[in-house]
């Protein structure tokens, strides 16, 4: 399944990615893009990957999921020029905001994002650096669509499909693009 030039492309972006064993807690392997983005090359490489089929399909914005997201997000909608739409930690936007409550392995989180970012019908993706067990995504999908916008695809570098985040995501019917796998947690 995988040709030449996508087995590249993964390589050099997997290669790009430091892992960090028990951060921040014990039994997790934290995967920190820091090092991809600090990479000249792989950065460029993820943006224009993660880009690539949505180019002249009118997509209005792009969502970022706040902190990683952002980064990406930005880049991505420069590349398509198109709009960002922060999707932030609650308290964080000043103006008025729509909010979601969503489980986290302890506990509950709130996420917000302004009441105008999105019009009904308006195209937008969706970028995070890494999807776990879907949950954050999940939420930030229901938000969007909340507020009238077609979530045309949900993207991320990386994907943790042991966790089933991408399937639940696929399950809102928002197509999921992901660039490379890492197995376990
Ligand atoms: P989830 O809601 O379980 O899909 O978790 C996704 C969010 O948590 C993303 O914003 C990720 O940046 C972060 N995250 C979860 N697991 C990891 C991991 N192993 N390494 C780095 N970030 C992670």
């Amino acid at each position: 399944m995988i040709d030449g030039k996508t087995g590249t492309m993964a390589s050099e972006l997997r290669a790009a990615i430091r892992t960090i064993s028990d951060y921040p807690k014990p039994g997790i392997e934290f995967r920190d893009i820091s090092t991809l983005l600090g990479n000249p090359r792989a950065f460029r490489r993820a943006v224009d990957e993660l880009v690539q089929p949505y180019a002249g399909a009118g997509i209005a914005k792009v969502a970022g999921i706040e902190a990683r997201g952002f980064i990406l997000g930005g880049a991505i909608a420069h590349q398509l020029s198109c709009g960002f739409v922060p999707i932030r930690k609650k308290g964080k936007l000043p103006h008025t905001t729509v909010s979601i409550s969503y489980s986290l392995e302890y506990g509950t989180d709130t996420m917000e994002m302004h009441v105008d970012a999105v019009s009904k019908g308006e195209k937008v993706i969706l970028v995070d650096d890494l999807i776990a067990t879907g949950g954050t995504a999940s939420a930030a999908v229901k938000l969007l669509q909340q507020l009238g916008a077609e979530v045309v695809a949900a993207c991320f570098v990386i994907d943790l499909p042991d966790l089933g985040g991408a399937k639940k995501i696929r399950a809102l019917g928002v197509p999921v693009r992901t660039l490379i796998a890492f197995e376990g947690h």
